[in-house]
């Protein structure tokens, strides 16, 4: 799948911006604040529905501007298609249309324009804290599954209410009548998120595993362990066993809970972790390993997702490679040479040769 032309008004710092993009590469030049990133972040709305940026629409908006209204066409699934997203600030939802016809939620964009996004940040993913693991797994499991993407926003909803529940117990006593139905339905769609979380991460550290063991010439054996609630012995389990064992560490922390006023059980604090010859990363890794360790894991989830859809999905690449020694650029442009990858740089040095170059200033092609 390829993003053949793309076209944006109103958003981030651009007033209007259309350009049309090489299936291969295409490099994406700029000084700092010009606006490359936010291309890139236009890019993965247009085919997921989000930005990893940031969940409060209005900051997404040009400052000023009423709305912002974004476009594109894709090559996918064999044919032309096209999304737009029209998104307002406030409470008024956005717009979603998958070739012309408007779309309830994100998840049913699924599969028009696969996107894997890698920058700075996900470099550190290993050493930093158990959010930005989660961050990383949920964007890849959102795009691959409709169903868990669904699941995610609803388990998202309920911890937001039981919260403020737990919050306002005081003032509203009353409230807390309710909280069992929270409780249920909790444990309920948390078991579904485990289900998907364990599969997925099994598949990802496999495949990263195999990334990882190429560029450390087979010395170091990369591998992934998903950690969840202590109570679920397997997640691999049917989704009524694991419902059980959400709710039985639930209930022995109720207390804990009404005391503290705080949801202090479910996957909402699931994490993983990453041994290299049993040693953990976040612990013991040197930089060089944290660094080839985070890219085994995005080109394993580049792959885990063409496996899925049969089609190579588009690869962002915001400002990594200069981040990175030749080596190991080396190493991640070996591993692209096919489908289409979005590179932001500040110099285009090396990189020019590798296809078309677009430059970026003040939210302008120039
Ligand atoms: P760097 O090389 O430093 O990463 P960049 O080219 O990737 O820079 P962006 O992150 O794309 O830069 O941001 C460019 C500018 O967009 C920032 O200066 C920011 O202030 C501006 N910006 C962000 N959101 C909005 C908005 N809603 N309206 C107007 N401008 C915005
Ligand atoms: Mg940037």
């Amino acid at each position: 799948m390829h993003l053949c032309e793309l076209n944006i008004r109103g958003w981030r710092n651009y007033e209007e911006l259309r350009f049309t993009a090489e299936p291969g590469v295409n490099l994406i030049v700029g000084d700092n604040a010009q606006g490359k990133t936010n291309l890139l972040e236009s890019i993965v709305y247009l085919g997921s529905g989000r930005s990893w940026r940031t969940q409060k629409s209005a900051e997404l908006i040009r400052f000023g501007d009423a709305f912002a209204d974004l476009e594109a066409k894709v090559f996918s699934e064999g044919r032309e298609q096209t999304l737009r997203s029209v998104i307002f600030p406030g409470r008024r939802p956005r717009q979603l249309w998958r070739n012309g016809v408007k779309k309830k939620s994100a998840g049913e964009l699924a599969g028009v324009l696969n996107t894997v996004l890698f920058c700075p940040e996900d470099l550190l993913v290993l050493k930093s804290g158990a959010s930005a693991r989660r961050k990383l797994g949920d964007m890849a499991l959102c795009q691959l599954r409709p169903n868990y993407d669904a699941a995610l926003a609803e388990y998202n909803r309920l911890l937001e209410q039981k919260s403020k529940i737990l919050k306002d117990r005081f003032e509203q006593p009353a409230w807390l009548d309710i909280l069992p139905e929270y409780n249920l339905r909790l444990c309920q769609v948390g078991a579904l998120l485990i289900s998907y979380r364990a599969r997925f991460y099994e598949s990802l550290g496999k495949a990263a595993s195999v990334y990882h063991g190429q560029f450390s010439g087979g010395a170091e054996e990369f591998t992934l362990d998903y950690h969840t609630v202590s109570t679920v012995a397997d997640p691999f389990a049917s989704v009524a066993k694991l419902t059980e064992d959400l709710q039985s560490h639930m209930e022995s922390h109720a207390r804990a809970e009404l005391e503290s006023g705080q949801c202090l059980t479910g996957p909402h604090k699931d994490d993983f972790d990453v041994k290299l010859s049993g040693l953990s990363v976040k612990t013991y890794g040197s930089q060089g390993q944290t660094r080839t360790a985070a890219i085994s894991l995005k080109l394993a989830q580049r792959e885990l997702m063409k496996r899925e859809s049969g089609e190579e999905p588009v690869l962002l690449l915001d400002d990594v490679l200069s981040e990175l020694d030749p080596s190991r650029q080396d190493f991640v442009l070996n591993q692209i040479s096919s489908g289409q990858v979005f590179i932001t740089c500040c110099e285009q040095g090396r990189f020019t040769k590798l296809g078309q170059t677009i430059q970026i200033r003040k939210g302008q092609i120039v």
